[in-house]
């Protein structure tokens, strides 16, 4: 009884309109069982009649999970009042062994929740991918979608995100959610976790990017997060997905359903690995073999840009960019003036290691498809070497 507990007093302090603050509230419950009775019902108008747009209110298992994990209680007026829609969704869920019950879902964000003991909670949140019918007919955020279904390249994802929740029967759909449960990323490729914070750079954003093979790492060669972002501001600059900075704060800079520019030309994977054919590994050597540097770096990246993954590696095209925050600096080594990237330090690899294996479990990344940057494009090999995850 805990849970109640916490939810009621949050509800004391936390006026519905502060969603910023909520969204940084640590989630204190974890959907671990979902049943849904009904989706895309329609409540009957005064006048009688039913809305039949409300058939297009289809929540996903996984949507709904995410809903729960993170609604927070708002007065009960709210579903009545300034969200009010017809369209609703039913069904109940388990936290825990003791903890969970029934509920009715809206589609404009606001949900009825009756525990098992009967006290009844009413919870909102906005950031949904659900497609909403009634949208338009309440006060909208700049940043929400009226009237039409916003993502297009749902099917896409349906194939590049884990599910969370699994199927365990279908005669009444129950659906087991895993712990903990992946990174959410809302319809415009935006990560949804407290551990996130959203710093969008629209101009390092390219190209639609439907499947993600792979994730490199990279160091900034700047003394700080707004070096880069000042950088990023600019339409020619490179960009990456992530930024972690100094004291380990992960700020993500584009959408993950964009490529961003933050490899440029790519070494052989088969000259590397010799994990090819005969014939490719002699074609890849003799590649290696052109005397000019700048030459043979372009003749071996048209080459390997004609393959697809994996016979080559991944990059900007299909692979997350995380970028850490640090310099490069001329040192002596053997004689030798060198441009050195300063060591990535403990709160960065800590944040690192977290983000890596939040993504590789969201987009089904193999542990040996991350990289340095060095790994896979002629780069100075200090850049990213005392990365760790
Ligand atoms: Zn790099």
């Amino acid at each position: 009884m805990e849970y109640q507990k916490t939810l009621l007093s949050k509800a004391m302090i936390i006026p519905l309109l502060s969603m910023t603050a909520a969204c940084h509230l640590e989630p204190e419950r974890k959907v671990k069982e979902l049943k849904i009775e009904v989706n895309g019902f329609s409540l009957v108008s005064a006048e009688g009649t039913r809305l039949n747009d409300c058939k297009e209110f289809e929540p996903t298992a996984q949507q709904i999970a995410h809903y729960f994990n993170r609604a927070y209680p708002v007065e009960r007026k709210v579903m009545t009042t300034s969200r009010y829609t017809p369209c609703y969704a039913t069904g109940s869920l388990k936290f825990d062994k003791k903890t969970g019950g029934t509920w009715t879902l809206y589609s404009s964000g606001v949900a009825s929740f009756e525990f098992i003991r009967g006290d009844v909670v009413t919870l909102y949140y906005k950031d949904n991918q659900w497609f909403d019918p009634t949208a338009c007919t309440y006060t909208l955020d700049k940043d929400e979608q009226c009237g039409s279904h916003s993502n297009t390249s749902s099917e896409t994802r349906k194939e590049t995100l884990a599910e969370p929740c699994q199927l365990e029967t279908t005669s009444t759909p129950i659906w087991k959610c895993q712990e903990p449960t992946m990174l959410f990323i809302n319809n415009t490729g935006l990560v949804d976790a407290n551990r996130i914070k959203l710093n969008i750079f629209p101009k390092i954003e390219r190209e639609k990017m439907d499947k993600v093979n792979g994730i490199v790492v990279h160091q900034t060669g700047g003394p700080s997060a707004q070096s880069a972002f000042d950088l990023y501001a600019d339409e020619r600059e490179k960009g990456a997905h992530f930024l972690i900075d100094k004291d380990g704060t992960i700020y993500q800079t584009a959408s993950l359903y964009r490529m961003s520019k933050h490899v440029g030309r790519l070494q052989s994977r088969c000259f590397i690995t010799k994990k090819c054919s005969a014939t490719e590994l002699q074609r890849a050597t003799s590649l290696e073999n052109i005397k000019s540097d700048a030459k043979k770096t372009q003749a071996v990246h048209d080459d390997e840009y004609k393959k697809n993954f994996p016979l080559r590696y991944p990059w900007s095209a299909d692979a997350i960019g995380i970028e850490i925050v640090g310099m490069a600096q001329k040192e002596n080594r053997n004689g030798k003036e060198k441009n050195i990237y300063e060591p990535v330090n403990e709160q960065q690899n800590a944040a690192l290691k977290w983000l890596i294996e939040e993504l590789k479990k969201t987009f089904h990344v193999s542990v040996s498809e991350i990289y340095r940057h060095p790994q896979i494009e002629r780069k100075n090999e200090s850049e990213a070497s005392t990365a760790t995850w």
